[in-house]
């Protein structure tokens, strides 16, 4: 038994002009990769931790033995996001529906402002880490920031769309230019997998 990397979805270059083909191949087959081989190596002594999900390690990593709960925390933290992160994108993006507009516009006035609150959430996180819309356990849309590969399902947040801000995501084709990455990366967002998610975590 080890983690794997499930076949990213689409090609390197499908997500071209937003998302360069280089960045996503670096992206996929060394950071996301080095995640997945780091937990793997890190939890060998550990059989009946490598039989979970990384999901549930992820979530309660707090609780598991101190010798793995830094690899978990970071490597299967970036093992999930990224899986995550991959799932969210599509070529070309899909729209959101009146549905999930609605549901945006519930909570943040209208989506312009989910998007604007969302993009500073992004961009004023320092150095590493991720910017997330999620459902509280009160089935309520939040907004948040974590940091390095830290995961909102580990404060019991679900998260329905997930950006990663680490430079590695980025600074071949952006460079310093982390907002103009976030601009670009709205048009590859797959809105129909968000409205799967929400649906899912509110049970409509
Ligand atoms: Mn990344």
């Amino acid at each position: 038994m080890a983690f794997t990397q499930a076949p990213l979805p689409y090609a390197f270059d499908a997500l071209e002009p937003y998302i360069d083909a280089r960045t996503m191949e670096i992206h996929y087959t060394a950071h996301h990769a080095g995640y997945v081989a780091k937990l793997n190596a890190a939890l060998e002594a550990y059989p009946e931790l490598m039989a979970q999900p990384v999901e549930a390690l992820v979530r309660s990593y707090p609780d598991l033995p101190e010798a793995v709960r830094i690899a978990v925390r970071n490597q299967g933290g970036g093992h999930y996001n990224h899986t995550f992160f991959w799932s969210i994108m599509t070529p070309g993006g899909k729209a959101e529906s009146p549905f999930m507009v609605q549901c945006i516009e519930q909570r943040f006035q209208t989506f312009k402002d989910f998007q604007k609150e969302f993009e500073a959430k992004a961009v004023s996180v320092f150095g590493s880490g991720w910017a997330w819309l999620c459902i509280t356990p009160h089935h309520t849309l939040e907004v948040v920031a974590t940091s390095n590969q830290d995961s909102p399902i580990t404060n019991d947040l679900t998260p329905i769309l997930g950006l990663d801000v680490w430079e590695h995501a980025y600074y071949l084709k952006y460079q310093s230019k982390r907002p103009s990455y976030i601009d670009a990366w709205w048009h590859v967002v797959d809105w129909a997998k968000v409205e799967e998610l929400y649906r899912a975590a509110c049970n409509t």
